[in-house]
């Protein structure tokens, strides 16, 4: 009802990587409700966090003054938001700025590698580039990471080495073209469900969908394929359906022979892997394996999707392997209805990877290890070299951190203290810097370790592009102005790295983005101007191309325009169940709460959903228990324990446990497993041995 609203901005979800369009309609500077309006990725349609979540921004507990630290408080005690002012003195910005300034630069003039940052998925792809230029230019290293490294890093490593790009060939929406799909390791319904609408409208016109998750998870009711198999046993399992492929004569020997190199290795290595020799190690009959395979293999369009399912394991690059090998034998790569599809979790975790902020590539994934590439970028910046060694990743910084070679910190909208693996080694990191400066929305669970805190927009605040799981670029507008004096992202970075000594003058993110586009050729006939109308899907290839949903149909960006088989053999995951945790925990989201739940939770239809710390677990494994449905249950790994409230879910295997992270009372990571994948270096959340007891 237009009487409910004085004015309303276009902008994108903050949410998932789906990238929906919505409308905010406003009245009195506050968002009234929010309508779903015709983007590429989103048709009109929103889930339940894009509709529902965006009254966090004006809750009580938003920062609205720069913070410092009072003398002699101690870090790390989980600070009541009402009961700020006990720990943290308020600041003028430019006291707080400076002060932010003084403590990096006095550990930097020790050692420039003695500050190290984390810049967010959830911010523009403007503020990305200038989080990640600030560390290179300004401490002369590569020690700068986000969320990608707990989320899809794996896979985009898989992607580079074998298709020669780290973003997905071929939009969602192109599985209304498809005949198959397969979804695994992941869940859409609930983690990202206005793609899942389209999964769904595909199996109502008769497309074959393939889910293969070890939990039930809710595309199975819309599955011809429902492959529950065990955790951790990804590979086994898509290597028996790629040896069925190849045993049946069923791969697509043209497209072979023209697009890719190293079959022979490949075809070779499957021939051990017999549905019938994988069975008991995946856990699906050969029959059901040897079913699914054929239906994927013989449809003449067929896609691939997936989630952190496959990712997080150390393994996680293997799996991915894997899949982009059964897409190029099936030739179902390039064409309408095919394609390899990482779903990606943050609203701009795409964006914020291809801005340049992984410690290994500079924008647009060039390689800091090459001279030309680093030296075309101090041009653009007008400064000196840095550091041609690949910096540490997420993981890795809190090591060095207690290794005692980190010593300060710049985190912008990540909260480690939460998704971190194996968290309380990484709140006993925070706790051990000399200098750490936090730039958030919220008091979050970082922020309780920071001596500086600088007070932040939300994102309908503020002005930026942002890149979804599609590779469509689309323009964020402010909706609202940021409470009392709080400040967007891409302002205070450039008000900090001034002060480091910094040549910076920005005025405005459609300059940041200007110049991100001298060194970004995946930016090529994308201006902020076009942005300002409408979507644009990179590549584009010209000023009036919308870009292109699909990619590769002539070749590949590696050489010889091959993609590669990489064969993945079994890799055990790093530890197993045993007589004293003999179950297995795996983690995640569930639909109402956002990752470590700082915006949700503070989201009052989305709290009112899922108020409770719940843990899902087989009905027949709390019987066995003597535990009721609502009771608490202890879960404890190697490295500590939480209680949290059992649901019976009948989806999950009788030795599995599920356990959503974005739970403070119960954190999750406080359980899970820090080894890492070596290649991408991210790590098993997906596969930690737990007990489980009644509480
Ligand atoms: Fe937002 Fe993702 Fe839901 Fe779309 S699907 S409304 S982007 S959370």
């Amino acid at each position: 009802d237009s009487k409910d609203y004085d004015r309303e901005v276009k902008s994108i979800c903050p949410f998932c990587g789906v990238g929906c369009q919505l409308s905010y309609k406003i009245k009195d500077n506050r968002i009234k409700y929010v309508d779903g309006i015709n983007g590429p990725a989103n048709e009109n349609r929103l889930c339940v966090k894009g509709r529902f979540g965006f009254d966090y921004i004006s809750h009580p507990h938003r920062l609205t003054k720069p913070l410092i630290r009072k003398e002699g408080m101690p870090k790390g005690l989980n600070v009541d938001p009402a009961d700020v002012h006990t720990h943290f003195r308020e600041a003028t910005w430019d006291e707080a700025l400076d002060a932010a300034a003084k403590g990096l630069s006095d550990l930097r003039a020790e050692k420039g590698t003695n500050v190290a940052g984390f810049g967010s998925a959830k911010c523009s792809n403007e503020e990305a580039y200038l989080f990640q230029k600030m560390i290179r230019q300004g401490f002369g290293h590569n020690n700068v990471d986000h969320c990608t490294r707990l989320c899809h890093a794996s896979s985009v490593s898989a992607l580079l080495e074998n298709v020669g790009s780290g973003a997905v060939t071929a939009t969602f929406n192109e599985i209304e073209n498809a005949d198959a799909a397969i979804v695994i390791g992941c869940n859409p319904i609930e983690n990202h469900p206005v793609a899942a609408t389209y999964f769904k409208q595909f199996t109502k016109r008769g497309g074959k969908l393939i889910v293969c998750d070890p939990r039930g998870v809710g595309m199975g009711k819309f599955a011809t394929h429902r492959l529950l198999f065990k955790p951790g046993a990804d590979v086994s399992m898509l290597n028996a359906m790629m040896n069925v492929i190849v045993e049946e004569g069923l791969c697509d020997r043209q497209y072979i022979e023209g697009y890719t190199e190293n079959w022979d290795e490949m075809k070779a290595h499957l021939a051990d892997y017999t549905p019938e020799k994988m069975a008991p190690i995946c856990g699906i009959e050969p029959d059901a394996l040897r079913a699914a395979a054929r239906d994927f293999a013989t449809a003449r369009a067929g896609m691939i999707f997936w989630g952190m399912g496959i990712s997080q394991h150390i393994h996680g690059t293997d799996n991915s392997r894997c899949l982009i090998s059964l897409a190029l034998m099936c030739g179902h790569v390039g064409r309408p209805g095919t394609g390899l599809h990482p779903l990606r979790g943050q609203n701009n975790v795409q964006g914020a990877s291809d801005a340049g902020l992984i410690p290994m590539f500079l924008p647009d994934y060039q390689s800091v290890t090459d001279d030309g590439v680093r030296s075309a970028f101090t041009d653009v910046w007008n400064s000196g070299d840095f550091s041609n060694e690949k910096g540490l990743t997420v993981v890795e910084i809190m090591d060095a951190i207690h290794a005692g070679d980190i010593k300060g910190m710049y985190i912008l909208g990540e909260n480690p203290a939460m998704s971190d693996p194996d968290v309380d080694h990484a709140r006993a990191a925070l706790a051990k810097l000399d200098h750490l400066v936090v730039q958030d929305i919220f008091l979050t669970e970082t922020a309780n370790y920071a001596d500086v805190i600088l007070p932040a927009s939300a994102w309908a605040e503020k002005t930026g592009t942002v890149t979804n799981t599609n590779r469509q670029v689309q323009m964020g507008r402010p909706a609202v102005t940021p409470p009392g004096e709080a400040k967007e992202d891409w302002w205070i970075e450039v008000e900090l790295a001034k002060r480091l000594g910094l040549n910076w003058t920005y005025s405005h993110p459609s300059e940041v983005f200007a110049e991100m586009k001298l060194n970004m050729s995946s930016l090529d006939n994308i201006t902020w101007e076009r942005l300002e109308g409408e979507a644009v899907t990179y590549p584009s290839l010209s000023p009036e191309d919308p870009g292109q949903a699909i990619v590769f149909g002539d070749g590949f960006p590696r050489p010889n325009r091959r993609a590669r088989f990489t064969p993945a053999k079994i890799i055990e995951p790093d530890e197993r169940p045993d007589a004293e945790y003999p179950f297995v925990l795996i983690t995640g989201r569930q639909l109402e709460h956002w990752h470590t739940g700082s915006m949700t939770r503070r989201s009052h239809v989305l709290d009112a959903v899922e108020p409770e710390a719940n843990c899902s677990m087989n009905p027949r494994t709390l019987r066995r228990m003597g535990v009721a449905p609502g009771e608490m249950v202890r879960l404890t790994t190697r490295r500590g324990s939480v209680e949290v409230m059992a649901r019976a879910d009948r989806a999950i295997a009788e030795d599995n446990v599920f356990l959503p992270f974005a739970y403070v009372e119960a954190a999750a990571n406080i359980l899970t497993n820090s080894a890492l994948d070596p290649y991408g270096k991210i790590p098993e959340f997906k596969y930690s041995a737990v007990r489980i007891e009644a509480a």
